[in-house]
């Protein structure tokens, strides 16, 4: 199979899905991956063998349980990787730490459209730690409504991790943004262990809204009454927990919703 070939292959449409449980790749000078809905990845009797691709520089992949797979087998697999974007349906198992790196990864994008309520977003710290030359750091939660613990107490209640010192990442976003404990956490850890940050966005919308200050409609897309509470929390949280941790270096943007179209109140 040449490598044209493997490509289409591997973007292939949803008839592949429900035929495909095996796929190995014997095309070892690739460059850019694009696979998307293969079954999940760790369900028995499916096979994923992409080989050791030295040369890969950028994958995009779509499945279930995307950041499990990627935090544990991508280091070795592609160890020259430049930029991964990662869309998970359905996120169950946390991102497992591993002392593999990301040694040349410098853009992380992940989206995730449903993870199960126990899914610790702290997790993803491990890609975080692992991945030295990152320049930015994109998440974005698409869930109309987070399941999750909310944060309540103090900040020592904040669970802390060992610093890994990270020289490189400029910009950190999280759309979608709410009040989760361990998203909390996740943003706490990465402010305190980032010595080049310029700037951090918490968007608390719904991504891809338009909005009236910015679209020619006249009124902002709708949101949904528990969609807006929880931006309510999100924003308290910000408040409260991330705030001080700002370095005075560092621009921190958050966007709550609309004080015109959406009431804001509990
Ligand atoms: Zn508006």
């Amino acid at each position: 199979m040449t490598e044209d070939e493997l490509g289409c292959f591997l973007s292939s449409s949803l008839v592949l899905e429900s035929m495909l449980q095996d796929i190995e790749n014997k095309a070892q000078n690739l460059r850019t991956i694009y696979f998307e809905e293969f079954p999940a990845l760790y369900s028995p009797g499916v096979s994923l063998r992409l080989g050791e691709l030295l040369h890969l520089n950028n994958i995009e992949m779509r499945c279930n349980d995307a950041t499990c797979y990627a935090r544990s087998e991508l280091p070795s697999i592609a160890p020259s990787l430049e930029t991964l974007t990662m869309s998970s349906l359905c996120e169950v198992t946390n991102a497992p730490t591993a002392p593999s790196k990301f040694l040349h990864l410098k853009y992380l994008c992940i989206h995730l459209y449903r993870v199960s309520p126990a899914y610790d977003y702290f997790s993803l710290a491990s890609f975080f730690d692992a991945s030295p030359s990152l320049e930015i750091f994109s998440l974005n939660l698409l869930q109309e409504l987070m399941e999750h613990d909310w944060i309540s107490g103090g900040s020592s209640d904040l669970r802390q991790m060992q610093r890994h010192c990270h020289h490189n990442l400029q910009r950190f976003k999280i759309t979608g943004f709410g009040s989760a404990k361990s998203l909390v956490e996740l943003t706490c850890y990465i402010l305190e262990s980032t010595l080049s940050l310029k700037c951090i966005m918490l968007d608390t919308t719904l991504q891809g809204a338009f909005r009236c200050s910015d679209s020619k409609s006249k009124k902002c897309f709708s949101m949904p009454k528990g969609n807006i509470m929880e931006a309510q929390k999100a924003l308290l949280a910000i408040k409260k927990y991330i705030e001080t941790k700002v370095p005075a270096t560092v621009k921190l943007n958050v966007v709550e919703p609309c004080r015109r179209c959406h009431t804001i109140g509990v």
